[in-house]
């Protein structure tokens, strides 16, 4: 007999029960075909019957099932137009936002990267294969599924209040690539993209207008008074904190990020406004239309109008841990 094949080189499994392939029992169980009927310990009840299952195999050796289901846009109360905020992700503070407020880098995700890092080379000096190896190798994936656990909460707490409280959000278009061009390799390089990608998905669901700002805007050059590039630049530019604007009509003095927060605001702004004018003016006019890269497409609008014309959408839900 041919030996098992795997479908990736991963110790994630996963297998998809559709519509008529799953049944929900009355008392909490769940019957797969070809499996039978499996105890669930749910971590939310379902808003809407799914219309798929699939059940993964964590690499930890945990079983979960998750759940598709349809569920209806669900529009926050609205806010008033001028309740916005720009918001500056960076090293020193994972982001800044307006009037100053800061949510620090958690420290536990740095402790957490550290650990997995040093049991990663554990597993890399084990022969591959060995028990010694299995062994370490699980240890790896439960730090791994603990520090996501960790960072998702983190990221889901946040992101919920800023989408609560403004109306528009604006945010530069960074991914992992860019993070680290900008910061170096940095521990919290995949918090900040999936920080981001929240965002946008909150503000799609709740109805709020998300701005992603085009990553070559001098968010942190330009001195948001007087709109002159006077500020820090490129590596050596990369530790400070406070400068004060060289622009002798200016002299203003500014904080690093909450500079860029301003000049990210005021741009997101314009790039609204334009978008409420028509389709036909989508790019933002004045100062800071001329001090913008060459790259004039990387600017996105979401918010409203990007959901489905019935306000649905279709959102893979992990509900349940197998017993
Ligand atoms: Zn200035």
């Amino acid at each position: 007999m041919a030996r098992p094949k795997f479908k990736k080189r991963s110790h994630r499994q996963t297998a998809r029960f559709t519509r008529t392939a799953f049944r929900l029992r009355d008392n909490g169980a769940l019957y797969l075909a070809g499996i039978g009927e499996i105890k669930i310990a749910w971590s939310r009840t379902l808003p809407a019957v799914p219309s798929s299952v699939t059940l993964i195999k964590a690499a930890t050796g945990k079983y979960f099932v998750s759940f598709v289901v349809e569920e209806p846009g669900e529009p926050m109360p609205p806010r008033d137009a001028d309740e916005d905020t720009g918001i500056d992700v960076g090293l020193a503070c994972f982001a800044v936002m307006r009037n100053g407020r800061r949510i620090e880098t958690p420290k536990f995700l740095r402790k957490q990267e550290k650990r997995i890092a040093k049991a990663q080379r554990a597993l890399s000096r084990k022969q591959k294969g060995s028990n010694n190896w299995h062994r370490q190798r699980v240890r790896v994936a439960r730090l791994h599924e603990r520090v996501g656990n960790q960072r998702r909460d983190f990221l889901h707490k946040h992101s919920t209040v800023i989408v609560r409280e403004n109306q528009a959000v604006y945010v530069e278009d960074l991914d992992v690539q860019s993070i680290q061009e900008r910061f170096g390799r940095l521990a919290n390089d995949q918090a900040l993209s999936a920080f981001l990608r929240m965002l946008e998905a909150k503000c799609a669901r709740y109805g709020r207008d998300f701005v992603k700002v085009d990553r070559y805007f001098p968010s942190t050059q330009l001195c948001s008074s007087c709109l002159e590039p006077t500020g820090p630049e490129g590596v050596a530019g990369l530790n400070v904190r406070k400068w004060t604007c060289s622009n002798p009509r200016c002299g203003a003095t500014h904080d690093r990020d909450e500079n860029a927060e301003a000049n990210l605001r005021a741009f997101g702004r314009e790039v609204l406004a334009a978008g409420r004018k028509g389709p036909t003016d989508a790019g933002p006019g004045g100062e800071l239309k001329r001090l913008r890269s060459a790259d004039e497409s990387g600017i996105s609008r979401h918010g409203a109008a990007s959901r489905s014309p019935r306000g649905e959408r279709t959102e893979p839900v992990t509900t349940a841990a197998v017993r």
